[in-house]
């Protein structure tokens, strides 16, 4: 079974989905700055982020990420374990 697209072998992988390659896409649909907040951000500084959780169906691809400065990672991280832990809690017990 084949979990990833086979990724080219001059394609650096620079982040635990996304090789060079897609972020360069994503960082210059976004004009190389934050998709939250707007901060310049570089390649080797930008933290990329699905917008579509993968847990929730979402692709690791440059459509389905945006890149984001590390203060609003850690936020929208913060943002989706709330969400996620509220979302278990309603889910009706067995
Ligand atoms: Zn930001």
């Amino acid at each position: 079974m084949i979990l990833h697209d086979p990724v080219p072998r001059n394609d650096r992988i620079v982040g635990a989905y996304i090789t060079e390659t897609v972020a360069r896409e994503i960082l210059e649909r976004q004009g190389y700055a934050c998709a939250a907040c707007g901060t310049a951000v570089t390649a080797d500084g930008a933290h990329f982020d699905h917008i579509v959780p993968v847990i929730l169906g979402g692709q690791h691809t440059a459509r389905n990420m945006h890149a984001l400065c590390l203060l609003c990672h850690h936020r929208m991280m913060l943002l989706q374990r709330d969400w996620f832990a509220r979302r278990s809690d309603e889910e009706p017990k067995a």
